[in-house]
């Protein structure tokens, strides 16, 4: 990202903070631009993740923020089944695996994901997005079992990263910066994030019962939210 746009970024976080509302159509709006530079870039590359494979998310050692996890909390609210993702929530100790991990999909195809098209930013930009290394290089955040199953697509994807062609990792956390509050920014480890945000969600909507919208299109009423 240009020297200049970080400070405006910076510049704009400490901007009052609009409203959860507003919060979580900023986070969707960050997350469509997310997948639109990674499908292109996958594209571009070919690069793709190995059909059925969870073992990014088998991980416990990556974090997030109950910013990235509030359009999840708030769908799941409006569909009347947070309730039981809270507990569940609750009941996980620190180092658990994700709680929307599904380690049996049944098929390949299904996807180990229950969550998936609200999953939070860091599952959206891992091993399709670039980080600066030590020496302001652009380094693909790259998933070791793709490189030894495409090495081809791997070889397009670091050449053009290096051409800087590859998303940025930190383009789209900045862009997320701007949109939270100092609470709301703090990093947590994903079931902690996920916790946070269905108190939030749940404190929010305990005040305004008629809240509910569709978080793909802001639109109310919303009877089945995707999630
Ligand atoms: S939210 Fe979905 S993609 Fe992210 S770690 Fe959990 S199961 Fe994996």
């Amino acid at each position: 990202m240009h020297p200049i746009e970080t400070i405006r970024l910076f510049t704009a976080i400490r901007r009052p903070y609009a409203s959860d509302r507003q919060a979580i159509l900023n986070v969707l709006s960050v997350y469509r631009q997310a997948d639109t530079a990674i499908r292109r870039f996958q594209r571009q590359t070919g690069l793709r993740c190995i059909s059925g494979c969870g073992a990014c998310c088998e991980k416990h050692d990556f974090d997030t923020t109950m910013l990235e996890l509030m359009p999840l909390a708030f769908s799941l609210w409006c569909r009347g089944t947070l309730d039981f993702w809270h507990t569940r929530a609750l009941a996980a100790r620190e180092g658990d695996r994700c709680i929307f991990y599904n380690a049996h999909p049944g098929t390949d195809s299904a996807g180990r994901c229950l969550m998936y098209p609200l999953r939070p930013l860091v599952c959206r930009l891992f091993g399709f997005t670039a980080q600066d290394d030590k020496y302001g290089a652009p380094r693909l955040v790259a998933c070791a079992s793709v490189k030894k199953v495409f090495p081809r697509s791997y070889e397009r994807a670091t050449a053009l990263t290096l051409r800087e062609g590859a998303p940025k990792m930190s383009h789209f956390s900045l862009r997320l910066l701007i949109t939270g509050d100092e609470v709301t920014r703090k990093r947590l480890f994903i079931n902690a994030g996920f916790l946070k945000a269905s108190e939030r969600i749940e404190r929010i909507t305990r005040r305004q019962r008629d809240s509910c919208f569709d978080v793909f299109t802001g639109q109310r009423p919303s009877p089945g939210l995707a999630g």
